[in-house]
């Protein structure tokens, strides 16, 4: 009974005390280690995340906003810290009114509310603002209604862009020449974006329209870097070019689709490869009525501006003579891949490696020498993800990086996949749309790390057409084929890569370990 007296009595005096809490506006804030991109520069400074928000402390917002090229001065008085008066172009700021940026402060210390006044015009601010280690912190969404630029977390926790809206080619890059890819300059969920918008324009076109009817053209148009790897920057937009030419419609083969800056803003990358000139743009440039939303379509014919190509010449190839597919997953790996590449090399043969992102990371120059030897480059995800396992953005996020690491590597993107575990449904096929493949003959070489073994075996079984798996990741498999390679050679085999066999066998659905 004194024990039930006692619990019920505890458990009052500890909602006394969270109530207490609650009601004092007590909060524990989180310190971020912050640095601002800015123009160039990289400015470290104090910030903390309080209940889901990000807060950075008002000085150093007065610092920032003084020194960007929008010319803010700003008036903040150490002695009245509640009250900020922030004037474009006009204000005078004492130097001394402004604390130095710091990194520093407790990891997770109690937040106050307080309420902070800003003016700016004509126009009063008030927000309810934090008190952190006796200094006034503003959450970021509310400055940026101040000043009307978007200020915004975006890319890595710890990174703040200022970023205004992105109207011009000017606004992100002074180098389009250098921007070939699009995640070179667009982060985020920016595929499923331009493939919707896409999407939309065949449905506004009666003609395109018509001539599409009955036809399966979604793959072309998919969410997937491959099917928007030829664009053009102009000074407002970019102009993508979808390939239809394998539909064979009469004067659509390749349709440019115009998408403006604007409506991207939000897929606009502006980390350090992009020049963050996007800051030198004057407020009055910015005006958002001043932006149309038009989309060109037309079937005109149009120039070509950045092509990239996988395939390969197959005159060598001779359909009467047999082949043979030496297909090389989990790679590259230093040590192992340029053995094989080298020893393809000396009989004119080439081979297939299905490389994961995480090894491209690491070893690029391999991608590369592979590529420039005639090799062909799949895609195995990147970090040999169970792709049955995930999202369908999930699937997406693995090819895509995967896609643009051997981009960055060797100039050209993988078009073809292999699932890892060769564990794939209709989900995965759905999200990506590029053509999966299996194997037909798996020689195991992961579990029999022995080079005497792996060559017996190729050797004993190989039969013209076939898709041989092997693992480049081990050392003993590149021995295997140092001795292999010139032997099947010898025995009168060619070797070629999945597009080589598929172009003699009259498509990818001719291969054996095609995933239909
Ligand atoms: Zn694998």
């Amino acid at each position: 009974m004194i024990k039930k007296i006692l619990s019920v009595f505890f458990c009052f005096i500890m909602c006394f005390v969270f109530l207490t809490a609650v009601m004092a506006g007590d909060n524990k804030a989180e310190r971020l280690d912050t640095v601002v991109n800015f123009d160039g520069q990289q400015l470290k400074f104090t910030s903390y995340d309080l209940n889901g928000y990000k807060y950075m402390r008002i000085c150093d917002v007065a610092y920032l906003l003084k020194e960007t090229p929008f010319k803010y001065d700003v008036e903040y008085n150490t002695k009245d810290k509640n009250n900020m008066t922030v004037i474009l172009g006009q204000g005078f700021t004492p130097k001394e009114g402004i604390n130095i940026l710091a990194n520093d402060g407790e990891k997770n210390p109690t937040a106050k509310n307080t309420k902070l006044k800003i003016n700016c015009g004509n126009k009063e601010y008030t927000y309810n603002g934090a008190v952190i280690n006796n200094q006034n912190f503003i959450r970021i969404r509310d400055l940026s209604e101040v000043v009307g630029f978007k200020l915004r977390w975006r890319m890595y926790i710890s990174t703040l862009t200022f970023n205004e809206p992105v109207y011009t080619l000017s606004d992100f890059t002074k180098n389009p020449d250098d921007l070939t890819s699009l995640h070179q300059f667009m982060t985020g969920n920016y595929l499923e974006f331009i493939s919707n918008k896409v999407k939309d324009n065949i449905k506004n076109n009666d003609d395109l329209q018509s001539k599409l009817s009955g036809k399966d053209y979604s793959k072309y148009i998919a969410p997937f870097a491959n099917n928007y790897r030829n664009f053009k920057l102009t000074e407002d937009s970019i102009i993508f070019y979808v390939d239809l030419t394998k539909l064979k419609i009469q004067g659509w083969s390749k349709i440019p689709v115009s998408i403006k800056y604007s409506q991207l803003n939000d897929f606009i990358s502006t980390n350090d490869t992009v020049h963050l000139s996007l800051l030198m743009a004057t407020k009055e440039e910015v005006n958002e009525d001043s932006v149309t939303n038009t989309t060109i379509f037309s079937n005109n014919t149009v120039k070509k501006t950045t092509e990239y190509t996988t395939e390969t010449t197959t005159s060598r190839v001779d359909p009467n003579k047999p082949m043979v597919a030496l297909t090389f997953d989990d790679g590259p790996r230093k040590g192992s891949t340029e053995l094989i590449v080298d020893a393809l090399k000396k009989v004119d043969g080439r081979a297939t490696f299905f490389v994961v992102g995480t090894m491209v990371e690491q070893y690029p120059e391999l991608v590369k020498s592979a590529v420039e030897a005639g090799c062909q480059i799949g895609n195995h995800t990147y970090s040999h993800a169970n792709l049955k396992k995930l999202s369908d953005y999930g699937v997406k996020t693995q090819v895509n990086k995967c896609s643009n690491l051997v981009y960055d590597a060797a100039g050209v993107y993988p078009m073809i996949g292999r699932p890892p575990y060769g564990s794939i449904n209709q989900t995965v096929r759905n999200s990506v749309s590029i053509p999966w493949f299996n194997w037909n003959v798996d020689t195991l070489d992961w579990k029999n790390r022995n080079a005497d073994y792996v060559y017996n075996y190729v050797i004993n079984n190989v039969k013209d057409g076939q898709v041989i798996l092997m693992h480049d990741l081990h050392p003993t498999t590149a021995q295997a084929m140092v001795k292999a390679i010139p032997k099947l050679h010898e025995m009168g085999y060619q070797l070629v890569t999945i597009d080589e066999m598929a172009k003699v066998k009259g498509g990818y659905e001719n291969i054996p370990g095609y995933v239909k």
